[in-house]
């Protein structure tokens, strides 16, 4: 049986983080969703202060010099647990703080220590920076093993050709970790993953996606033309992709990824669900007329999405243990991310009814339920983490979903 306690560290980093949310990011974060970004000052300020989106801390530094068992590892545990809280803060502007992103865990899984070195130690710079992640192409989302953007093998590296679309952090970002494919007749296996530094030539950020929630934070379209890539640049080197028969490919690593990744997506997601709920929460225990029909109606709702946040950071916390563990996890990754961004998008909905005309433009609430929409559809759709789960219970019995 595993214990859900939080030790005294992890307590520790939970009320730093929330002291954090509450008093740096609340305050600013309708007016960062009316401007559209995050302004620059503010992301100094909280850089000098050392806070970074750090998907990289799903290896501390303990974990990583092997001074820590197995059993000791907590990195991932510690990621879900701080995100939560920054998420509660403000979603869009948990994805703006600096760091690595998305892109962080795919180097730190797939990279040699020299490119580990090089791409994973510009976060503690005076400045601000950011790394990101771009896998979705126009006419490859769901399906990753459909990416056309092409690499073609010259002299000393590779020539990329194509377009990324939805790119998080992409236009401000110092590097972003690109998959395309060296052949596609190879499907799977003709896929590589390269580091593209901002000011390569031939790469350029096309546009910048205004859409309906996640408002204050960067989405990117990213266009590479004849876009020259150094072979240090290929993610893990030309040695990761000779282990074919160990199924090394680009779109291994972008797989390997999401095991670590959307536990952090699933957090963020109960962290938006908590927001809302605790308002509602606070709101109708003020506001509803005591011993009335409506507030019976309201507890019901009430302690359905309480329930349902609390299931959501039950699995998460689960999908995390094991990624401490080093035990597989895909199939809890896939169903807390599912879970998190279905029942978030529901005990939004139910918070907005419960406040009624409170429940307006340019309100907190409002403002959640237009961000969480995209929970369940970033880091892989729902449907799509319903289809990684079916495959494990089919599997055994030879049918193929
Ligand atoms: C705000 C935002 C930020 C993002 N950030 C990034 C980023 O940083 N990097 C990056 O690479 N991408 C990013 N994305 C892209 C995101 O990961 C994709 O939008 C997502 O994977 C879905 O792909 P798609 O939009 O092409 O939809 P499609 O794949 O075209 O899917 C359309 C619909 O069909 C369903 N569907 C597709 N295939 C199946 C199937 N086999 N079975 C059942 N149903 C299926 C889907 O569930 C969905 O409902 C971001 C997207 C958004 C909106």
């Amino acid at each position: 049986m595993i214990s859900f306690t939080l030790s005294e560290q992890q307590q520790q980093i939970k009320d730093m983080t929330h002291w954090f949310a509450e008093n740096e990011i609340r305050p600013i974060a309708l007016e960062a969703d009316r401007l559209g970004y995050v302004p620059n000052d503010w992301l100094d300020k909280v850089n000098k202060m050392g806070i970074h989106l750090n998907t990289t801390s799903l290896k501390s530094e303990d974990d990583k010099s092997g001074k820590k068992s197995k059993k000791e590892r907590e990195g991932n545990r510690m990621g879900v647990i701080a995100t939560e809280e920054i998420a509660w803060g403000d979603p869009a502007i948990a994805l703006s703080l600096p760091g690595a992103g998305l892109g962080g865990p795919p180097i730190q899984s797939s990279g040699t220590p020299e490119q580990q070195e090089r791409f994973l130690t510009i976060f503690k710079d005076d400045k601000p920076r950011w790394g990101a992640y771009a896998l979705t192409e126009p006419e490859a989302g769901s399906d990753a093993s459909a990416v056309e953007m092409s690499a073609k093998r010259v002299d000393g590296g590779y020539v990329l050709n194509g377009q990324k679309i939805f790119i998080t952090n992409g236009k401000r970002a110092s590097w972003v970790v690109v998959f395309a494919t060296v052949d596609p007749t190879l499907g799977r296996a003709g896929q590589r993953a390269f580091v593209v530094e901002k000011g390569t030539p031939g790469f350029e950020c096309s546009r910048l996606v205004d859409k309906m929630g996640l408002r204050a934070n960067e989405t990117a379209e990213l266009l590479f033309t004849d876009c020259f890539v150094p072979d240090e640049n290929l993610l893990g080197g030309e040695e990761l992709y000779k282990q074919k028969e160990k199924g090394a490919s680009g779109f291994a690593t972008a797989m390997k990824t999401f095991d670590s990744t959307r536990p952090i997506v699933a957090s963020m997601a109960i962290g938006i669900a908590r927001a809302a709920y605790e308002y509602t929460l606070d709101m109708v225990k003020r506001e509803y007329p005591k011993q009335s029909r409506l507030i019976h109606v309201a507890a019901d709702q009430l302690a359905k999405m309480d329930a349902q946040i609390s299931a959501a950071r039950l699995l998460t916390w689960e999908a995390a243990w094991k990624a401490d563990m080093g035990i597989a996890n895909a199939q809890e990754a896939a169903m807390c991310k599912a879970y998190a961004g279905e029942s978030a998008l529901q005990v939004c909905a139910n918070s907005l009814e419960l406040l009624g005309p409170v429940g307006i433009q340019d309100h907190i609430v409002e403002k959640l339920y237009r961000d969480v929409k995209v929970f369940d559809i970033f880091e892989g759709t729902n449907e799509i983490q319903h289809l990684v789960i079916a495959r494990r219970q089919y599997e055994p019995y030879g049918i193929r979903v």
